[in-house]
């Protein structure tokens, strides 16, 4: 069955319509555990297997403390998180401390301690669910990685609107991620999975929180068709120097990574906006909203 990609969580930060970042792939897969993660019912959180990473900043993790919190009950497995070990050692000082938050490491669930951690290296590869996820290195303010993942995969938003792909799914594809705090751009874009015959696999990559540069251009050009690329944009391109210095994107940053890909990506989802600057993004992103 094709693995649903749901963006739970979009947003890089609070008061937007949109939690923090938290992607899930299928039923019990979860790439971040933003805010957005809070938008799943309990019994849809207690599906959930693995979680993985991809770095320590609190837009990134901080629900993974509380969601943790409801898998003592009605749940026949231990949650497996995948993270680097940067941001294993920061999750276990400061968070699962037993002052912040008990150590679920050594918290005892139905099949044995709720939380097991996995050290991940940026150029491993899991097999979760029957779906490949690579990561791959890139350049923020502390280590970080982005994903890949590949297989057969249903993209939610953008296949959402059902018939009638091509433009009017594009469409839908805007509407469905700006109702979630996002903007949805297109390279041409026609929705994923329309086009391919049924056993192709399909290719999502989320860069995850980035600056532009050498090695992004390098790491997503090895990558090769992509379907789907989730790329950041944080800040207006005013605010270029405050971009560089917090390793994020601004527009340009966006156009000149994008301008720098030999293959351009069948669709590209812009996300992680910070919600003091949403609207002058949209307004620099336009070209790019369908
Ligand atoms: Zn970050
Ligand atoms: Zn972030």
């Amino acid at each position: 069955m094709a693995q649903r990609i749901h963006v739970l969580g979009c947003s890089g930060g609070m008061g937007a319509e949109s939690g923090s970042t938290c992607i899930r792939v299928g039923e019990s897969v979860l790439i971040d555990a933003g805010t957005g993660l809070s938008t799943l019912r309990v019994d849809e959180m207690r599906k959930i297997k693995h979680v993985i990473l991809t770095h320590a900043h609190m837009d990134h993790i901080a629900s993974l403390p509380m969601f943790l919190s409801n898998m003592f009950e009605g749940v026949n497995h231990q949650v497996q998180v995948y993270a680097l070990s940067h941001t294993i050692e920061k999750l276990k000082n400061h968070i699962f401390n037993d002052e912040i938050w008990p150590d679920f490491t050594r918290s005892m669930g139905p099949c044995g301690p709720v939380l097991n951690l996995h050290e991940i290296q940026p150029r491993d590869e899991l097999q979760l669910e029957g779906t490949t996820f690579t990561l791959f290195p890139v350049d923020h303010t502390i280590p970080t990685v982005g994903v890949s993942v590949r297989g057969d995969l249903d993209f939610a938003v953008a296949l959402s609107a059902g018939e009638g792909l091509g433009a009017s799914g594009a469409a839908a594809t805007s509407e469905a991620l700006n109702n979630s705090g996002t903007a949805a751009t297109s390279e041409g874009a026609t929705p994923t999975g329309a086009t391919k015959p049924e056993s192709a696999k399909a290719h999502f990559v989320f860069t995850s929180d980035t600056t532009a540069g050498e090695l992004l251009n390098h790491e997503l050009n090895k990558l090769g068709d992509i379907d789907v690329l989730m790329i950041e944009c944080s800040f207006p391109n005013e605010n270029h120097e405050l971009a560089v210095h917090t390793k994020h994107m601004t527009p340009k940053m966006v156009d000149a990574t994008l301008r720098a890909l030999e293959k351009a990506p069948r669709s590209v989802w812009i996300t992680h906006l910070k919600p003091s600057f949403e609207a002058k993004l949209r307004q620099q992103l336009h070209h790019h909203i369908l």
